[in-house]
């Protein structure tokens, strides 16, 4: 329970109420709003197992730009992922935070799950690594600052992420960052769970061992985040998975020289693999985090209100600027004159 002080704290205010929403929220079924028809189709922003992710306008305003994610039915039935898929929709539509992607129009049609998100025009945090080759420690603290918040909000409403890493973080117009993909998130409240899933090189090393995890995982993440940031590169790195796993649970690495010593001491507190001693899950939870000498004099409340200017501005022409993403062959889109898997997808609930 929050002290009358910290409820003072715009964030801490923030959490305290948003719990709540999020559960009536997760409960209700989902309602459909929107048809693909109300929308032009401009280009691809990104691809995945599951489909694609397109920059739309509303044919009735042509100033607003949105990105449509399209789930195709039948890869989700036949890789079995309904339930999985549900709970990312059912969490995209619940979530409600600053540095978060929310739901705004979600549709079936014949063929596919179509999940409306506001389009973030910066393009992925990935790729703004990949040209500047790595981040100052200034903008590595402003980025990780919003990754955290984003956490406590995340684990507050009972959920654990589980896929951190450079593609699934979109920089706005501001420079800001929103979190995006919630394929993995699951709602564990205080459980544990034990599915092997992620990106190799950002796997904690109790998934890996198998040992039943939670929220844990999404510290590790951070850390290993943390250091690709400011280097450049992960910290356990091979060309073949099983290796980089069996350096991970061994837990060496080696800090990039130029690592200041604040931040080499945060990384090396959240990259422990004993998770009794790790940052972030120990009993005052993210506060040893958060008030570590890494973000000494660092305005919290600030980057909340999204009131700090951002180190970085990505370079972008207008709202409907798709200039920072990369190209993609369009594909023409999957027709059907049936309904199909209407059953597994008639009730959007969990
Ligand atoms: P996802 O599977 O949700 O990670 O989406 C795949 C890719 O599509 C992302 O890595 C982004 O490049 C792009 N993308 C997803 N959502 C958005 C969004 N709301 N705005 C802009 N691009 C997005």
């Amino acid at each position: 329970m929050a002290s009358i002080a910290e409820m003072f704290h715009p964030l801490q205010a923030y959490l305290h109420n948003s719990k709540r929403k999020f559960e009536e929220k997760w409960r209700r079924p989902l309602v459909e709003r929107g048809k693909l028809d109300d929308f032009k189709i401009l280009q691809t922003l990104g691809t995945g197992s599951f489909g694609r992710v397109m920059l739309v306008k509303p044919k009735k305003d042509n100033n607003s730009s949105y990105a449509l994610k399209m789930l195709e039915k039948a890869h989700v039935v036949k890789t079995k992922q309904v339930k999985h898929t549900i709970s990312e929709i059912k969490t995209m539509d619940a979530f409600e935070f600053p540095f978060l992607i929310t739901l705004e129009y979600f549709f079936k049609n014949n063929v596919y799950l179509c999940l409306v998100m506001p389009f973030i025009n910066g393009g992925e945090m990935f790729s703004h690594l990949r040209q500047q080759k790595k981040f100052s420690e200034e903008l590595t603290r402003f980025y990780s600052a919003q990754v955290i918040l984003a956490f406590e909000y995340i684990h507050y409403v009972g959920i654990v992420y589980r896929d951190l890493k450079p593609e699934n973080i979109l920089v706005d117009k501001d420079g800001y960052l929103k979190l995006t993909d919630y394929g993995f998130c699951k709602k564990i409240d205080d459980q544990r769970t034990y599915t092997l899933c992620g990106t190799p090189e950002y796997l904690a090393p109790e998934i890996i061992l198998s040992q039943g995890y939670n929220k844990s995982v999404d510290w590790w993440a951070l850390g290993i985040l943390m250091f690709e940031m400011a280097a450049g590169y992960p910290p356990f790195y091979a060309r073949d998975p099983m290796k980089i796993y069996e350096k991970i649970v061994s837990g060496k690495y080696i800090p990039a020289n130029h690592f200041s010593k604040s931040l080499k001491d945060l990384i090396g507190n959240i990259l422990q693999v004993d998770r009794t001693k790790r940052y972030g899950i120990l009993k005052d939870g993210s506060k040893d985090v958060k008030t570590h000498q890494f973000f000494k004099g660092f305005e919290w409340d600030s980057v909340f209100q999204k009131k700090l200017q951002s180190p970085f501005i990505p370079p972008t022409t207008g709202a409907g600027d798709a200039s920072n993403f990369d190209f993609y062959e369009e594909t023409p889109m999957k027709t059907s004159s049936k309904v199909l898997f209407a059953k597994e997808f008639e009730r959007i609930e969990v």
